[in-house]
């Protein structure tokens, strides 16, 4: 609207961000309202929120009002604060160099990053293949014959192998409950692994390799190679002597030592798992980065995560697809053995990138001068009078000290902007890195001997040493022989190909992503700039205290507004995804049972709608999973809940509940059900990936959760990523709050009450926290509440403009519903034979991805807009679902047979459109521009319907070369 005579204020007021993250202007709302009948957002949510659960107290906490604001305060308040020494710190994570073309064309690029989880192949074709290549770097380095899509860290992808381990060998193995630890591990693995282990009854005994004995009766063994000491061990008779008992031998492994060092598939592993961060990940203060899970094909389907494999499609095209779904914990539910969701796939892409980029000639040079400049480094620190510890090692070094000579050390060090790792007073341990320099070499001589004046230099010792393994231990096998590993060498054709991918996929930078549950809304530019500052980005997770101010800032005003959102008191940033919170979640509520001597509460109830990471989660937290059902409305059986929770009174534990419900609707009862569960001595734990419908309305403390996870991708903004990262945090009421996850190796920072930790990194995926702190900090109090209106008011309007072509599932108050809808394919599919699938596909040519497809419902459709789709596009969304139902019609009619309507042959590829053969009883043009304003922005699918059966029966997990596959 102009300005007619405007005032200096007017003129000066600032550009407001929440204009920016929210689609719908106010003209747009209303004319939305009034299409609903209503007159304002208040009116809709006095209507579509049942009244009990409204919080009385608005939000409470500052605000930046737009871009310029939030990045400013970041700097000085958060950035600044932050020291950025040289680490050598190691454990497991390194300095790396992203190289620019990856960090400005992946990490900082919308069209990777804002992608959702591969799961509709025919438009996801470009991660798959970065997802592939992971995959391929990973089984060819560790020798193994086939590797997932990435794990979201070390620790907790061992604390998978061992869980792997140990329902492989139940058959065998009926008795063994313990799992072998050599003692030379990353300390923070350890942790995870007493975590897992604990509520399953299994038992961790670590010891010294030398020791290791078969007479006991463990199921498995975790060896780490090299050492978290740096010692290199040849593994291959440990392995060979406990598989002879049936054990399974898992090895955790560094990926670049691998480029030299006999892989442990070699020796005889059955699992490898390892952190892929030093392959051009940043630390981030700890995550997030990509670990990764290979084992034996036998073991596939049993192995953890998602896995990418090679099919073809209608055209006998290669094609890749995720292989083997079947094993998720979406279809296993209760008897998954994992519960893994959202991955690291932005993350292991950028590492397979990498790998791509570098090629294997690139990478044996960086891999050997990280070891020559250790070997150097060792020689020079001997001439210093220093013993080494370790004489086999491949970047890092234990060196031998008296505590005067550490505490001095350490001053130096610190002086001069470098942290080591010191083990308790008479070790400091080194690890060298992908960064480290000549002069670096001469400075920790400097460091070391107190004198700049050693006279040693890096060129005269060189001369002096060699590689130092025994010829046993060294690589003879070849790697990354791929021709996509040889290739994109220059910038040019590394850039094209990371743009080519790009291109074939589908993302938030094309057109809306209406996944119900998944909440695909604006990823602001503003938001993500912060993750690669290099006063976030280079920050090792185990650095001193002191040099993290920044860190703690942040960290601490997102838990201080996440409890504020939530009502609760305690707030842990540690679980790295949603299944992760779940978790931990549910190991809080375990803790608090057992610190009132009622250990013996096991029984989780969960309704029959949950998510399938709801019950993996409970089993894990060594929980018996009962099911409630729900009415033919969706809701929770209130009778079924009460007559459950009665009969499981003495043993009641926790009930899991999504709320808004997983059906989209404000369940009246919610109060009710929680007090129900209360009264049988049981807490509620709240599942809040719906929380997008609350945020600024209701507070999950004040309905009566106990403890609940969010989804920081989902609600809070950080991008999917094409399937992670994600951030699950969990925020606990009062009584749960001393109770959620600590770590060992920040006790400064965790009360010792705390439960072990879940995550390798104190608090989880720091690097990305900036992202919700942006989100929230810009939208504040007002713009927080109004993004809530606005989903729900954005997801209602879908409903009724639907509702005339589809029926709508599930509906709550006033026959409106929260954020997301479920529209019935059902009636369809015994009409007409087109199912969900069909209308999936047919959404491609469109330029649309599908909504979240036959879940919670099996042939259903399940929509969420979010607030940040303007009405323009929330049109375009309805016209194609509206054209897609009336092909449908025409198949209805009899007009045309299904099997050739173009919703079974979707989606069209251009492949198809110059075919000379083309025979359809329908246009070309119907088929790739099925309405107008198509092809003024067409996005083209560049394979056609990919054959599932043909993948999974014929599985091929790593890079071939087309002609071999065909
Ligand atoms: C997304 C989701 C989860 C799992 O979260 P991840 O971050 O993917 O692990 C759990 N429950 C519901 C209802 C969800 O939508």
């Amino acid at each position: 609207m102009p300005l007619g005579n405007p005032t200096l204020r007017q003129l000066e007021q600032k550009e407001d961000f929440i204009d920016r993250h929210i689609g719908p202007d106010d003209r747009e709302i209303d004319s939305m309202l009034s299409f609903l009948d209503m007159q304002t957002l208040d009116e809709l949510v006095e209507k579509a929120v049942p009244n009990k659960i409204l919080s009385k107290r608005p939000l409470d906490f500052d605000r930046c009002q737009n871009e310029s604001d939030a990045l400013a305060y970041l700097r000085e308040h958060v950035a600044r604060k932050n020291k950025v020494f040289k680490s050598y710190i190691g454990m497991g994570y390194h300095g790396t160099i992203t190289p620019p073309v990856i960090q400005r064309n992946i990490l900082e690029n919308p069209a990777w990053y804002t992608a959702y989880t591969p799961y509709q192949s025919e438009i996801s074709q470009g991660r798959m293949e970065g997802l592939l290549n992971f995959q391929t770097m990973v089984t060819d380095l560790t020798g193994m014959e086939i590797a997932n899509a990435s794990m979201l860290d070390e620790g907790t992808a061992a604390a998978e192998a061992m869980t792997m381990s140990f329902s492989l060998t139940r058959k065998k193995l009926k008795s063994h409950r313990k799992f072998w630890v050599m003692d030379d591990l990353h300390p923070q693995t350890l942790e995870i692994l007493e975590t897992r282990a604990q509520p399953l009854g299994i038992e961790i005994v670590t010891g010294n390799i030398a020791d290791f004995s078969t007479d006991e009766a463990y199921f498995g063994l975790l060896l780490q190679y090299p050492g978290s000491s740096g010692q290199v061990r040849d593994l291959t008779d440990i392995i060979a002597n406990a598989q002879e008992r049936k054990m399974l031998v898992t090895v955790a492994a560094d990926l670049l030592s691998l480029v030299l060092l006999k892989p442990p598939g070699e020796m005889g592993a059955d699992v490898v798992v390892g952190s892929a961060q030093r392959f051009g990940v940043p630390m981030g203060f700890g995550g997030p980065h990509a670990a990764f899970f290979a084992t034996r094909e036998s073991f596939k389907r049993n192995m953890p995560g998602r896995i990418v494999s090679v099919s073809k499609d209608v055209r006998d095209k290669p094609a890749y697809r995720l292989a083997l779904q079947t094993r998720e914990q979406h279809i296993r539910r209760e008897k998954a053995t994992s519960n893994i969701c959202t991955s690291q796939v932005l993350l292991a892409v950028i590492a397979g990138m990498y790998a791509v980029y570098h090629g294997p000639e690139q990478l044996h040079r960086i891999a050997r001068r990280v070891h020559r400049f250790a070997v150097i480094l060792a020689a020079g620190l001997e001439k210093l009078g220093y013993q080494p510890r370790n004489r086999v090692f491949f970047d890092t070094l234990q060196i031998q000290v008296t505590p005067e000579q550490r505490r001095d050390i350490e001053a130096r060090a610190l002086a001069a902007e470098i942290n080591f790792r010191y083990i308790g007073d008479e070790t400091i341990a080194l690890s060298l890195d992908e960064t480290t320099r000549r002069e670096d070499v001469g400075e920790l001589w400097t460091v070391f001997s107190g004198n700049a004046d050693h006279g040693l230099t890096v060129p005269d010792l060189f001369d002096q040493v060699s590689d130092q393994y025994p010829a046993e231990l060294v690589r003879t096998t070849s790697y990354l022989t791929h021709p996509v590993f040889n290739t994109h060498h220059s910038e040019t054709e590394m850039l094209r190909y990371l743009h080519a991918l790009a291109t074939k996929d589908l993302s938030l930078t094309h057109s809306m992503i209406p996944l119900g549950s998944c909440t695909m809304k604006l990823n602001a530019t503003a938001e993500m700039m912060p993750i690669t500052w290099p006063e976030l980005a280079n920050i090792h997770p185990f650095a001193p205290a002191d040099q993290v101010e920044g860190y703690k800032q942040l960290i601490g005003e997102l838990e201080h507004m996440l409890a504020e959102i939530t009502g609760m008191t305690g707030v842990s940033l540690q679980p790295n995804a949603g299944s992760q919170g779940e978790y931990a979640g549910l190991l809080t509520i375990r803790a608090y049972h057992q610190s009132r001597g009622e250990g013996h509460r096991n029984v989780c109830i969960i309704p029959s709608s949950a998510h399938g990471t709801n019950p993996a989660s409970a089993v894990m937290a060594g929980m018996k999973v009962v099911v409630v059902n729900c009415d033919k409305n969706g809701n929770i059986d209130l009778e079924d809940l009460n007559a459950k929770a009665e009969k499981h009174a003495d043993d009641l534990s926790a009930l899991m509940i999504t709320y808004p419900s997983t059906h989209g609707v404000f369940e009246e009862g919610i109060v009710d059900i929680c007090r129900v569960i209360h009264e049988h001595g049981g807490q509620v734990y709240m599942d809040g990936a719906n929380m997008n419908a609350l945020v600024g309305l209701a507070r999950p403390c004040e309905i009566g959760a106990d403890v609940l996870h969010l989804n920081l991708h989902k609600t809070f903004c950080i991008p999917h990523g094409g399937g992670g990262p994600g951030v699950g945090p969990i925020a606990a009421a009062e009584h749960l709050a001393p109770l959620l996850p600590g770590h060992r190796l920040r006790a400064d920072a965790f009360p010792e009450t705390q439960t072990t930790a879940v995550s390798a990194a104190p608090w989880g995926s720091s690097g990305i926290l900036p992202i919700s702190w942006a989100y929230i900090a810009m939208m504040g109090r007002g713009g927080l509440k109004k993004a809530t209106q606005v989903a729900i008011l954005n997801a209602n309007y879908i409903a009724k403009k639907l509702e005339p072509h589809f029926p709508i599932l599930y509906r709550g108050l006033n026959d409106l519903i929260a954020h997301e809808c479920i529209i019935d394919v059902r009636p369809l599919k015994a009409s007409c034979g087109i199912d969900v699938e069909d209308i999936a596909k047919r959404l491609m040519d469109f330029g649309f991805h599908a909504p979240t497809m036959s879940w919670p419902v099996a042939g259903t459709l399940m929509i969420e807009p979010t607030e940040s789709e303007s009405l323009a596009e929330l049109d375009r969304f309805c016209d194609a679902m509206i054209c897609i139902r009336e092909e449908a019609a025409e198949v209805e009619n009899g007009n045309i047979p299904a099997e050739e309507s173009p919703l079974k042959r979707a989606p069209h590829t251009m492949a198809d459109m110059v075919d000379d053969s083309w025979d359809r009883p329908y246009s070309r043009e119907k088929g790739v521009f099925p309405l107008s304003w198509v092809a003024t922005n067409k996005y083209w699918p560049t394979v056609g319907r990919i054959d599932n059966a043909y993948g999974d029966k014929n599985l091929m997990c790593s890079c071939v070369p087309i002609e071999e596959y065909a």
